[in-house]
């Protein structure tokens, strides 16, 4: 069966950590009617948050006071609060995480959060196993597979490719084209700070362009693309 009962084709974006670019990003996807999942650290999110982000310190992130309905109309899903390899960290200090990130998500945006994407995309068994204990449905890691195949081990989620991936247009014209039989998904990550000279954002706006407003696409969030779709 397709995605939302009607379509064999699929794209969804996801962007990590909630910079200040994603207010510029958003707009460009709203233009042109495109859906996206954001996977945010809530360290970072609020200043009166207890734990302190450590890791990514250039980053200009998103205060959540100040743009409490950025996201309203695509996914806020899960990025750990403090943005650690996950793999070096023990089991509860994994789960706390995630758990917590989870809830203080929960708490400022009001849904339940069953996504995420892993910090450094990096991870190990332990951190497979507090996944499905916290029941986050998909967790998406860094490892392009140039495909298009509707994810078939989750939690994990391996994404179609980065953005600003050398051949994306290539790749862009073998997704719009293709004629096919087996449901496609066509998944795209990356960071708004990547988004660096203007060149880059008209870039960017066209190809959010070449893809938008076709009726045999389905633009979806990342938990509408793993949740509207049954084998
Ligand atoms: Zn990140």
């Amino acid at each position: 069966m397709p995605f939302n009962n009607n379509y064999k084709k699929a794209i969804t974006f996801s962007f990590d950590d909630g910079n200040i670019d994603d207010v510029r990003l958003i707009e460009i996807l709203n233009k042109y009617n495109l859906k996206a999942t954001f996977n945010l650290n809530s360290s970072m999110l609020a200043d009166s948050f207890v734990w302190k982000y450590n890791d990514i310190k250039d980053v200009h992130h998103i205060n959540y006071s100040e743009f409490p309905d950025l996201y309203n109309g695509h996914e806020v899903a899960a990025h750990t609060v403090r943005h650690p390899h996950l793999e070096s960290l023990s089991y509860i200090a994994k789960k706390n995480e995630i758990q917590l990130d989870q809830i203080y998500l929960k708490a400022l945006y009001g849904y339940d959060i069953c996504g995420m994407a892993l910090p450094f995309g990096s991870y190990d068994d332990e951190v497979v196993k507090v996944l499905k204990e916290l029941n986050i449905l998909y967790c998406r890691t860094t490892k392009p597979t140039y495909k298009f195949d509707v994810p078939d081990c989750l939690p994990l989620l391996h994404p179609t490719c980065h953005f600003r991936y050398k051949d994306l247009d290539k790749l862009t014209d073998e997704f719009l084209n293709a004629q096919n039989d087996e449901d496609m998904l066509f998944y795209i990550w990356g960071h708004s700070y990547e988004l660096v000279t203007e060149e880059n954002w008209a870039e960017f706006e066209v190809f959010c362009s070449k893809i938008s407003n076709r009726d045999d696409i389905y633009y979806c969030t990342n938990k509408e693309a793993i949740l509207n779709h049954t084998n």
